[in-house]
């Protein structure tokens, strides 16, 4: 047997080549032939095999989409990823990271900190897992920094509300606002480092991780792809986004992100080339209801204790590593609106981000018209900011 036939057969019964597998047109000696023959029929077998597949589905682009947090996600892990695992593998293995946060922040879920904590009285202390943890100090931090806009304690006044995009039958009553209210404040939430335990002040208050908890979900994931030596990248999360490097291809390509239109949420008003980045969006065509020939949307303005009506219809922020700070980012951005909006950014760019930091918002505000404001945070922590109107 010559050295050249050796390689051939161990590449055959170890790695499908299609040149080999469709069979070779050279004169083989009958022994060989027969040699040939059951090799080929082993190489078969395992293909048919449960773990012959895998492997040969192991070599392709690595694809899984899922249901997780009230949303759909999706993660990507192209054939050129950078690692030498498996995609197939490291998709599973990222999405049991997507699972492991959904699993412990869900308010519905079965033993899930936030339900424990939801359901624990005033004065009660609930232990939680050192992620959970995590989120919630970083909720606390941009609830601290945002004056307030951001808060994950606005659950009471939430529920009052159905935002399943129909019209609201009637208003709540202003004494059931007012108790509602009353259990919202994350000043309210009380924590104590040692023992990772948090409990409340007052009964009847809910802790709502939706705000950030899905960008946190996409940093899990990516992260531990990252661990495994992966270089590019998609992580979806609901539309919460967290890129690594570029699409393979030839050449490569960057990641593309589109931002609904906040007039019509089944059009992109806009596609954004992204590599090594995360991008997280807060709009108002999801998730919504009308009354009094207004649209309402998920996010509640905590300083008027109400979902928002006016103000940008759609935040874009995008982060240079953080799913996390832009998915929080893009909340507090929709509360406070362009100006202030300006002015948090202006204030806390040094303090809560790094560079590269940008934040697009598409707003059609009944007197102002249809606008696009893009604000760019630069190294130094200067913003600069860009109005353009929109055509009709
Ligand atoms: P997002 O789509 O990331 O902007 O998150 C919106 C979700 O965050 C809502 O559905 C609420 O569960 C929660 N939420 C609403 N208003 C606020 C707020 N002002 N601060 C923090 N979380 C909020
Ligand atoms: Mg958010």
């Amino acid at each position: 047997m010559t050295r050249r036939d050796d390689d051939r057969q161990t590449s055959f019964a170890n790695a499908p080549d299609p040149e080999i597998a469709s069979g070779s047109p050279r004169q083989t000696p009958p022994g060989r032939r027969m040699l040939a023959l059951c090799l080929m029929a082993m190489a078969v077998g395992y293909l048919l095999t449960g773990w012959g597949r895998q492997w040969f589905a192991g070599r392709g682009d690595g694809e899984v989409e899922f249901e997780t947090m009230n949303t759909y996600g999706r993660i990507f892990v192209p054939r050129g990823s950078g690692s030498a695992e498996s995609p197939a593998r490291l998709a599973e293995l990222a999405l049991a990271e997507v699972r492991r946060v959904n699993d412990l922040m869900s308010p519905a879920g079965p033993d899930s900190d936030i339900r424990r904590l939801n359901e624990a009285g005033a004065g009660e202390w609930v232990a939680v897992d050192p992620l959970t943890w995590t989120v919630v100090m970083e909720a606390l931090r941009w609830h601290r920094l945002s004056g307030g806009a951001f808060d994950p304690t606005i659950g009471p006044v939430k529920r009052l509300f159905r935002f399943d995009q129909g019209e609201l039958a009637a208003w709540p009553e202003e004494g059931e606002l007012a108790a509602a209210r009353a259990k919202t404040g994350a000043e309210k939430l009380l924590f104590e480092r040692e023992g990772m335990r948090l409990g409340w002040a007052v009964d009847g208050m809910r802790l709502d991780l939706g705000a950030i908890a899905k960008g946190f979900a996409a940093d899990c994931a990516a992260e531990a792809l990252k661990r495994h030596g992966v270089t590019n990248a998609l992580v979806d999360i609901g539309g919460e986004l967290r890129v690594l490097g570029m699409k393979p291809g030839d050449p490569p390509a960057a990641w593309r992100a589109g931002i609904r239109s906040p007039r019509d949420g089944n059009e992109i008003a806009e596609r954004l080339e992204v590599t090594d980045a995360a991008v997280a969006t807060s709009g108002n065509y999801e998730r919504f209801f009308t009354f009094a020939g207004k649209k309402y949307e998920h996010i509640i303005d905590p300083r008027a204790g109400a979902p928002l009506s006016e103000g940008p219809s759609s935040v874009t922020a995008l982060h240079p590593e953080s799913c996390l700070a832009a998915d929080a980012l893009a909340t507090t951005m929709s509360v406070l609106g362009v100006e202030a909006g300006e002015a948090f950014l202006r204030e806390q760019a040094l303090g809560l981000f790094s560079r590269g930091v940008r934040v697009i918002m598409l707003e059609d505000k009944p007197g102002a018209g249809w606008r696009r404001v893009e604000m760019h945070v630069d190294a130094e922590g200067g913003v600069r900011v860009e109005e353009t109107a929109l055509p009709e």
